[in-house]
């Protein structure tokens, strides 16, 4: 496919409203799904706050579409910014399934739980043609499996966002066991229109990223529920020790602690191994509601910058 034009966008959470805005930053025309108005209505006053902050640190509008000149020089372009007003009438908020006829490609962001993704592939594999390619933005389940919840595997892929979307430019692409290339190869058409770019590996339940992420995420809170260390000094460690720019307490507010907790759960599942067990403070803060930055308050307060 020469040009991606059209995006789903399935889940308007943390992932879908930064994806939202970043396939809308780069002049794609974004249909974004979920459950209830209430959702749709705070995921639009999520964009529009990404939008003001993007300005401020001076994004430009899209680029010249099929633009196949060096990234540098693209970048150095005088590409006028555009309003936000201009960016937010490309997407389209529902609740429903409207338009996806018209879809070229849908990165599906939804909660992280393998029975409601499984319905959602099926809807998509229903009321999108047969050429639309599918992106599963999962953390932790494999795309093997995704792929076979619809009669396109060979049109299923992982794209496994960084958050937040619009800042961050490398994209973990993962190629399932019936991926075909010209699959990746559309993703890649896509990267490059949001001006990322994409590692592809090999699928496995967590991919490279996630595989040792949540490993060191849970065992970062099990420090802090034997009382090793509190969770500012094991943040302070990796930072000052490691040069990490954020510790894997703070990683873990960001993601959301009921993610993380549904992606150590998931690792738990697929390699039977005790050594990806959920730590029971983490099941008890996200019992509490204690989700992190999306909630308020996580191992840290942001009550005070909670939308
Ligand atoms: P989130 O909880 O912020 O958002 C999930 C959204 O999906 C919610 O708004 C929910 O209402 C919606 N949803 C649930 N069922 C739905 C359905 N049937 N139809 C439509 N919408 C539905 O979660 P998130 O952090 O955005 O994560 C979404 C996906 O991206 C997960 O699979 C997660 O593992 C993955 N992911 C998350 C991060 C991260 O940093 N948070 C990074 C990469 C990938």
């Amino acid at each position: 496919m020469s040009e991606i034009h059209t995006v789903g966008v399935v889940g308007a959470g943390v992932m879908g409203t930064g994806l939202a805005q970043a396939l809308a930053q780069t002049g794609h025309q974004v249909l974004l799904v979920d459950r209830t108005e209430e959702i749709l209505a705070a995921a639009e006053r999520t964009i529009r706050e990404g939008l003001r902050f993007a300005r401020l640190l001076g994004a430009k509008g899209p680029a010249r579409p099929a633009d196949d000149r060096p990234k540098e020089d693209r970048l150095k372009e005088d590409r006028p910014k555009e309003d936000r007003e201009t960016v937010l009438k490309r997407i389209t908020l529902t609740t429903g399934y409207e338009g996806f006829e018209e879809a070229d490609f849908v990165i599906e962001n939804i909660t992280e739980d393998w029975g409601l993704k499984q319905g959602v592939y099926r809807r998509l594999d229903a009321v999108c043609p047969p050429r639309t390619v599918f992106a599963a933005n999962t953390s932790v389940i494999p795309i093997t499996r995704i792929g076979a919840a619809t009669s396109r595997p060979a049109q299923v892929l992982g794209m496994h966002f960084m958050n937040p979307v619009p800042l961050k430019p490398v994209v973990e692409m993962i190629r399932g066991h019936h991926t075909s290339a010209e699959t990746v190869a559309t993703a890649r058409t896509l990267l490059a229109q949001l001006g990322k770019e994409g590692i592809l590996v090999e699928d496995s339940p967590g991919f490279v990223t996630n595989r040792v992420l949540m490993l060191t995420v849970n065992e970062a809170v099990y420090l802090v529920h034997e009382g090793v260390a509190g969770a500012a000094e094991v943040d302070r460690i990796f930072k000052t020790c490691f040069g990490h720019t954020m510790g894997p307490l703070e990683t873990a507010d960001l993601i959301g602690l009921d993610t993380i907790l549904q992606s150590v759960e998931g690792l738990y599942a697929a390699f039977s191994d005790s050594k990806y067990r959920p730590c029971p403070l983490l099941v008890r803060m996200v019992d509490a509601g204690l989700l992190g930055r999306k909630s308020g308050q996580g191992f840290y307060d942001y009550a005070t910058t909670a939308a």
